[in-house]
Protein backbone atom coordinates (compact mmCIF):
# COMPACT_ATOMS: atom_id res chain seq x y z
CA UNK A 1 0.00 0.00 0.00
CA UNK A 2 1.55 3.00 -1.17
CA UNK A 3 2.00 6.07 1.26
CA UNK A 4 0.13 9.13 1.33
CA UNK A 5 0.69 11.63 -1.82
CA UNK A 6 2.19 14.80 -1.26
CA UNK A 7 0.78 18.27 -3.52
CA UNK A 8 2.49 21.41 -3.22
CA UNK A 9 0.41 24.50 -4.54
CA UNK A 10 1.96 27.61 -5.78
CA UNK A 11 0.48 31.00 -5.46
CA UNK A 12 1.42 34.91 -6.49
CA UNK A 13 3.26 37.48 -4.43
CA UNK A 14 1.06 39.59 -2.12
CA UNK A 15 -1.65 36.89 -2.46
CA UNK A 16 -4.81 38.82 -3.33
CA UNK A 17 -8.49 36.93 -2.75
CA UNK A 18 -8.25 34.81 -6.51
CA UNK A 19 -4.71 33.38 -5.39
CA UNK A 20 -5.60 32.33 -2.00
CA UNK A 21 -9.13 31.64 -2.44
CA UNK A 22 -8.15 28.89 -5.75
CA UNK A 23 -5.02 28.25 -3.67
CA UNK A 24 -7.07 27.15 -0.55
CA UNK A 25 -9.64 25.68 -2.10
CA UNK A 26 -8.16 23.33 -4.33
CA UNK A 27 -6.05 22.07 -1.18
CA UNK A 28 -9.23 21.67 0.53
CA UNK A 29 -10.99 19.49 -2.18
CA UNK A 30 -7.76 17.38 -2.67
CA UNK A 31 -7.10 16.78 0.82
CA UNK A 32 -10.62 15.53 1.36
CA UNK A 33 -11.25 13.32 -1.91
CA UNK A 34 -10.65 9.97 -0.62
CA UNK A 35 -10.39 8.26 -4.31
CA UNK A 36 -7.14 10.35 -4.76
CA UNK A 37 -6.06 9.07 -1.44
CA UNK A 38 -6.53 12.25 0.70
CA UNK A 39 -3.12 13.52 -0.53
CA UNK A 40 -1.38 15.71 2.01
CA UNK A 41 -1.45 19.26 0.45
CA UNK A 42 0.78 22.41 0.99
CA UNK A 43 0.21 25.61 -0.05
CA UNK A 44 3.25 28.45 -0.46
CA UNK A 45 3.17 31.79 -1.17
CA UNK A 46 5.87 33.90 -1.47
CA UNK A 47 4.73 36.43 0.71
CA UNK A 48 2.15 36.94 3.45
CA UNK A 49 -1.17 37.48 2.78
CA UNK A 50 -3.50 40.54 3.87
CA UNK A 51 -5.73 41.09 7.16
CA UNK A 52 -8.47 41.02 4.86
CA UNK A 53 -7.93 37.46 3.92
CA UNK A 54 -6.67 35.93 7.38
CA UNK A 55 -10.29 34.72 7.90
CA UNK A 56 -10.47 32.08 4.56
CA UNK A 57 -10.44 28.51 5.93
CA UNK A 58 -7.13 27.02 6.49
CA UNK A 59 -4.83 30.21 5.62
CA UNK A 60 -3.04 30.16 8.75
CA UNK A 61 -1.43 26.71 6.87
CA UNK A 62 -0.11 28.41 4.17
CA UNK A 63 3.69 28.14 4.28
CA UNK A 64 5.30 31.52 3.78
CA UNK A 65 8.80 31.33 1.55
CA UNK A 66 9.75 34.92 2.71
CA UNK A 67 9.24 33.75 6.63
CA UNK A 68 10.28 29.36 6.29
CA UNK A 69 12.12 29.01 3.01
CA UNK A 70 13.23 25.59 4.53
CA UNK A 71 9.83 24.14 5.35
CA UNK A 72 9.12 25.49 1.55
CA UNK A 73 12.26 23.00 -0.04
CA UNK A 74 11.17 20.51 2.01
CA UNK A 75 7.32 20.29 0.89
CA UNK A 76 8.65 20.81 -2.84
CA UNK A 77 11.33 17.85 -3.04
CA UNK A 78 8.67 15.52 -1.42
CA UNK A 79 5.63 16.21 -3.51
CA UNK A 80 4.66 14.06 -6.26
CA UNK A 81 2.37 16.66 -8.35
CA UNK A 82 2.72 20.85 -8.31
CA UNK A 83 -0.01 23.29 -9.05
CA UNK A 84 1.11 26.62 -10.08
CA UNK A 85 -2.41 29.27 -9.49
CA UNK A 86 -3.06 32.45 -10.99
CA UNK A 87 -0.01 33.84 -12.17
CA UNK A 88 1.60 32.87 -15.69
CA UNK A 89 5.54 33.40 -14.73
CA UNK A 90 8.41 32.35 -12.26
CA UNK A 91 9.12 36.41 -11.67
CA UNK A 92 5.51 36.85 -10.42
CA UNK A 93 6.34 33.97 -7.32
CA UNK A 94 9.21 36.41 -6.67
CA UNK A 95 12.48 34.55 -4.70
CA UNK A 96 10.20 31.37 -4.62
CA UNK A 97 10.75 30.53 -8.09
CA UNK A 98 14.24 29.25 -7.21
CA UNK A 99 11.67 26.25 -5.55
CA UNK A 100 10.12 24.85 -9.21
CA UNK A 101 12.88 23.57 -10.42
CA UNK A 102 13.69 21.19 -7.03
CA UNK A 103 10.67 19.62 -7.64
CA UNK A 104 11.30 16.48 -9.67
CA UNK A 105 7.14 15.77 -10.40
CA UNK A 106 4.62 17.24 -13.06
CA UNK A 107 3.77 20.24 -12.68
CA UNK A 108 0.07 22.23 -13.65
CA UNK A 109 -0.38 25.63 -14.27
CA UNK A 110 -3.70 26.96 -14.02
CA UNK A 111 -4.15 30.63 -14.58
CA UNK A 112 -6.14 33.19 -16.60
CA UNK A 113 -3.14 35.69 -17.48
CA UNK A 114 -2.25 36.41 -21.11
CA UNK A 115 0.67 34.75 -21.89
CA UNK A 116 2.07 31.43 -20.02
CA UNK A 117 5.24 31.09 -19.53
CA UNK A 118 5.47 26.95 -20.98
CA UNK A 119 9.00 26.30 -20.14
CA UNK A 120 7.78 26.77 -16.27
CA UNK A 121 5.67 23.70 -15.76
CA UNK A 122 4.36 20.47 -18.10
CA UNK A 123 0.90 21.41 -18.55
CA UNK A 124 -0.71 24.80 -19.23
CA UNK A 125 -4.31 24.84 -18.42
CA UNK A 126 -4.24 28.56 -19.43
CA UNK A 127 -8.11 30.54 -20.03
CA UNK A 128 -7.23 34.48 -20.12
CA UNK A 129 -10.89 34.92 -20.79
CA UNK A 130 -11.60 33.55 -17.25
CA UNK A 131 -12.95 36.16 -14.68
CA UNK A 132 -11.05 34.34 -12.16
CA UNK A 133 -8.37 31.36 -11.76
CA UNK A 134 -11.24 30.03 -8.97
CA UNK A 135 -13.53 29.75 -12.25
CA UNK A 136 -10.96 27.84 -13.52
CA UNK A 137 -10.37 25.66 -10.66
CA UNK A 138 -14.33 25.46 -9.87
CA UNK A 139 -14.30 23.54 -13.87
CA UNK A 140 -12.01 21.58 -12.63
CA UNK A 141 -12.97 20.01 -9.89
CA UNK A 142 -16.14 19.58 -11.21
CA UNK A 143 -14.95 17.84 -14.40
CA UNK A 144 -12.93 15.48 -12.36
CA UNK A 145 -15.39 14.59 -9.96
CA UNK A 146 -19.01 14.97 -9.16
CA UNK A 147 -19.13 14.82 -5.30
CA UNK A 148 -20.42 17.84 -3.43
CA UNK A 149 -18.26 20.56 -2.63
CA UNK A 150 -18.09 21.82 0.96
CA UNK A 151 -19.01 24.81 1.99
CA UNK A 152 -15.17 25.59 2.99
CA UNK A 153 -14.31 24.74 -0.63
CA UNK A 154 -17.22 26.84 -1.87
CA UNK A 155 -16.09 29.97 -0.12
CA UNK A 156 -12.59 29.78 -1.03
CA UNK A 157 -13.74 29.81 -4.26
CA UNK A 158 -16.22 32.39 -3.96
CA UNK A 159 -13.84 34.90 -2.40
CA UNK A 160 -11.74 34.57 -5.40
CA UNK A 161 -14.93 34.80 -7.93
CA UNK A 162 -16.04 38.15 -6.00
CA UNK A 163 -12.56 40.37 -5.53
CA UNK A 164 -11.04 39.65 -9.10
CA UNK A 165 -14.46 40.66 -10.78
CA UNK A 166 -14.55 43.57 -7.89
CA UNK A 167 -18.31 42.12 -6.87
CA UNK A 168 -19.21 41.50 -10.06
CA UNK A 169 -18.73 44.22 -11.27
CA UNK A 170 -16.29 43.91 -14.27
CA UNK A 171 -15.67 41.18 -16.27
CA UNK A 172 -18.46 38.94 -15.07
CA UNK A 173 -21.00 38.98 -18.17
CA UNK A 174 -20.47 35.37 -18.45
CA UNK A 175 -23.10 33.38 -17.22
CA UNK A 176 -21.60 29.95 -16.67
CA UNK A 177 -20.56 32.53 -13.49
CA UNK A 178 -23.56 32.87 -12.24
CA UNK A 179 -24.19 29.29 -12.61
CA UNK A 180 -21.31 28.72 -10.79
CA UNK A 181 -22.75 31.16 -8.05
CA UNK A 182 -25.98 29.49 -7.82
CA UNK A 183 -23.96 25.96 -7.28
CA UNK A 184 -21.58 27.11 -4.60
CA UNK A 185 -24.42 28.68 -2.59
CA UNK A 186 -26.11 24.82 -2.86
CA UNK A 187 -22.90 24.35 -0.95
CA UNK A 188 -23.67 26.66 1.49
CA UNK A 189 -21.75 29.30 1.40
CA UNK A 190 -22.76 32.79 2.93
CA UNK A 191 -21.85 35.50 -0.07
CA UNK A 192 -23.17 38.24 2.21
CA UNK A 193 -20.90 37.52 5.18
CA UNK A 194 -18.00 36.85 2.55
CA UNK A 195 -18.37 39.93 1.12
CA UNK A 196 -18.52 41.52 4.98
CA UNK A 197 -15.39 39.97 5.61
CA UNK A 198 -13.42 40.86 2.71
CA UNK A 199 -14.71 44.96 1.88
CA UNK A 200 -15.90 46.11 5.54
CA UNK A 201 -13.15 45.18 7.79
CA UNK A 202 -11.19 48.53 7.16
CA UNK A 203 -9.19 50.14 9.50
CA UNK A 204 -9.59 54.30 10.20
CA UNK A 205 -5.77 54.76 9.11
CA UNK A 206 -6.69 53.04 5.53
CA UNK A 207 -10.38 54.88 5.33
CA UNK A 208 -8.08 58.07 6.00
CA UNK A 209 -5.48 56.98 3.71
CA UNK A 210 -8.36 56.79 0.71
CA UNK A 211 -9.41 60.04 1.74
CA UNK A 212 -5.89 61.74 1.55
CA UNK A 213 -5.28 59.57 -1.89
CA UNK A 214 -8.70 61.01 -3.44
CA UNK A 215 -8.24 64.75 -1.83
CA UNK A 216 -4.71 65.43 -1.93
CA UNK A 217 -3.10 63.25 -4.30
CA UNK A 218 -4.92 62.46 -6.91
CA UNK A 219 -3.80 63.93 -10.03
CA UNK A 220 -6.53 64.07 -13.47
CA UNK A 221 -5.22 64.25 -17.18
CA UNK A 222 -8.62 65.26 -18.65
CA UNK A 223 -7.50 64.93 -21.62
CA UNK A 224 -6.44 61.70 -21.92
CA UNK A 225 -8.89 60.35 -19.61
CA UNK A 226 -6.87 59.78 -17.03
CA UNK A 227 -6.04 59.64 -13.06
CA UNK A 228 -2.60 59.10 -11.20
CA UNK A 229 -2.21 58.53 -7.84
CA UNK A 230 1.03 58.35 -5.95
CA UNK A 231 1.94 57.72 -2.54
CA UNK A 232 5.92 57.76 -0.82
CA UNK A 233 7.25 56.15 2.15
CA UNK A 234 6.33 58.95 4.68
CA UNK A 235 3.04 59.26 3.62
CA UNK A 236 2.80 55.66 3.98
CA UNK A 237 4.21 56.19 7.52
CA UNK A 238 1.66 58.71 8.24
CA UNK A 239 -1.18 56.76 7.68
CA UNK A 240 0.50 53.14 9.74
CA UNK A 241 0.09 51.62 6.63
CA UNK A 242 -0.19 48.15 7.00
CA UNK A 243 -0.43 45.26 3.98
CA UNK A 244 -3.32 45.67 2.04
CA UNK A 245 -4.35 48.79 3.11
CA UNK A 246 -3.64 49.97 -0.54
CA UNK A 247 -5.93 47.44 -2.35
CA UNK A 248 -7.95 48.55 -4.47
CA UNK A 249 -7.61 52.19 -4.54
CA UNK A 250 -6.32 52.37 -7.77
CA UNK A 251 -9.98 51.74 -8.71
CA UNK A 252 -11.68 54.52 -7.09
CA UNK A 253 -11.01 57.20 -9.74
CA UNK A 254 -12.86 54.98 -12.46
CA UNK A 255 -15.75 56.10 -10.87
CA UNK A 256 -15.16 59.17 -12.23
CA UNK A 257 -17.22 60.03 -15.32
CA UNK A 258 -14.93 60.08 -17.90
CA UNK A 259 -11.81 58.74 -16.40
CA UNK A 260 -10.97 55.70 -18.37
CA UNK A 261 -7.75 55.26 -17.17
CA UNK A 262 -6.22 54.73 -13.73
CA UNK A 263 -2.77 54.33 -12.41
CA UNK A 264 -1.39 54.17 -8.85
CA UNK A 265 2.01 54.16 -7.72
CA UNK A 266 3.58 53.07 -4.04
CA UNK A 267 6.90 53.07 -3.00
CA UNK A 268 7.66 49.66 -1.22
CA UNK A 269 10.92 49.10 0.59
CA UNK A 270 13.16 48.47 -2.48
CA UNK A 271 10.92 49.34 -5.57
CA UNK A 272 7.93 51.39 -6.76
CA UNK A 273 5.14 49.24 -7.19
CA UNK A 274 2.44 50.41 -9.65
CA UNK A 275 -0.78 49.23 -11.10
CA UNK A 276 -3.00 50.30 -13.60
CA UNK A 277 -6.47 49.89 -14.13
CA UNK A 278 -8.69 50.69 -17.69
CA UNK A 279 -12.16 50.04 -18.95
CA UNK A 280 -13.21 48.76 -22.35
CA UNK A 281 -11.16 47.96 -24.82
CA UNK A 282 -7.73 50.22 -23.54
CA UNK A 283 -5.45 47.93 -22.91
CA UNK A 284 -2.88 48.77 -19.83
CA UNK A 285 -1.03 45.14 -19.47
CA UNK A 286 0.78 46.26 -22.84
CA UNK A 287 2.39 49.53 -21.36
CA UNK A 288 2.82 47.81 -18.37
CA UNK A 289 4.89 45.87 -20.04
CA UNK A 290 6.83 47.94 -21.65
CA UNK A 291 7.79 50.94 -19.43
CA UNK A 292 7.87 48.92 -15.95
CA UNK A 293 8.83 45.61 -16.41
CA UNK A 294 5.38 44.10 -15.85
CA UNK A 295 2.04 42.63 -17.14
CA UNK A 296 -1.10 41.52 -16.39
CA UNK A 297 -4.50 41.65 -17.94
CA UNK A 298 -6.16 43.83 -20.43
CA UNK A 299 -7.88 46.22 -17.80
CA UNK A 300 -6.00 45.33 -14.76
CA UNK A 301 -2.16 44.84 -14.89
CA UNK A 302 0.89 45.63 -12.65
CA UNK A 303 4.70 46.83 -13.15
CA UNK A 304 7.45 47.90 -10.99
CA UNK A 305 10.55 50.74 -11.33
CA UNK A 306 13.34 50.64 -9.29
CA UNK A 307 14.12 54.80 -9.77
CA UNK A 308 12.74 57.38 -7.69
CA UNK A 309 9.28 58.32 -7.64
CA UNK A 310 9.77 61.45 -9.41
CA UNK A 311 11.65 59.80 -12.38
CA UNK A 312 8.89 57.09 -12.01
CA UNK A 313 6.47 59.68 -12.53
CA UNK A 314 8.26 61.16 -15.45
CA UNK A 315 8.75 58.07 -16.78
CA UNK A 316 4.46 57.77 -17.20
CA UNK A 317 4.23 61.30 -17.88
CA UNK A 318 6.88 60.76 -21.07
CA UNK A 319 5.07 57.97 -22.39
CA UNK A 320 1.38 57.33 -21.38
CA UNK A 321 -0.28 59.76 -24.33
CA UNK A 322 1.12 57.68 -26.85
CA UNK A 323 -0.40 54.84 -25.59
CA UNK A 324 -3.52 55.65 -23.62
CA UNK A 325 -6.10 56.01 -26.01
CA UNK A 326 -7.76 60.40 -26.42
CA UNK A 327 -11.38 58.43 -26.65
P1 LIG B 1 -2.47 44.71 -8.84
O1 LIG B 1 -2.50 46.05 -9.47
O2 LIG B 1 -3.74 44.37 -8.15
O3 LIG B 1 -1.23 44.48 -8.03
O4 LIG B 1 -2.33 43.67 -10.03
C1 LIG B 1 -3.30 43.58 -11.02
C2 LIG B 1 -2.93 42.50 -12.00
O5 LIG B 1 -1.73 42.91 -12.66
C3 LIG B 1 -2.57 41.17 -11.35
O6 LIG B 1 -3.65 40.32 -11.41
C4 LIG B 1 -1.45 40.66 -12.17
O7 LIG B 1 -1.98 39.97 -13.25
C5 LIG B 1 -0.83 41.84 -12.80
N1 LIG B 1 0.45 42.27 -12.20
C6 LIG B 1 0.63 43.03 -11.10
N2 LIG B 1 1.93 43.27 -10.90
C7 LIG B 1 2.59 42.65 -11.90
C8 LIG B 1 3.99 42.52 -12.24
O8 LIG B 1 4.88 43.06 -11.61
N3 LIG B 1 4.26 41.78 -13.35
C9 LIG B 1 3.29 41.18 -14.10
N4 LIG B 1 3.64 40.47 -15.17
N5 LIG B 1 1.98 41.29 -13.80
C10 LIG B 1 1.64 42.00 -12.72
MN1 LIG C 1 -6.73 36.11 -10.48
Amino acid sequence: MPGKKHIVIFTHMAPDGDAMGSSLGLKLWLQSNSTLGCPEVKVIIPSIYPNFLKWLPTAEECIVFASHPDEAKQAVKQADLVFCLDFNEPKRIAEAAELLPMASCPKVLVDHHLGPDYSMVDVVISYPEAPAACYLVLELLNGLASQNLSTDVATCLYCGLMTDTGNFAFNSNNPVLYEMIAELLRAGINKDQIFDAVFNQYSVDRMELMGYCLFRKMKIYKNFHTALITLTTPELKRFHFQKGDSEGLVNLPLQIADVHYSVFMREDTDRIKISFRSQGNRPVNIFAHEFFNGGGHMNAAGGESFSTMDSTIKLFEDHFRDFFSKE
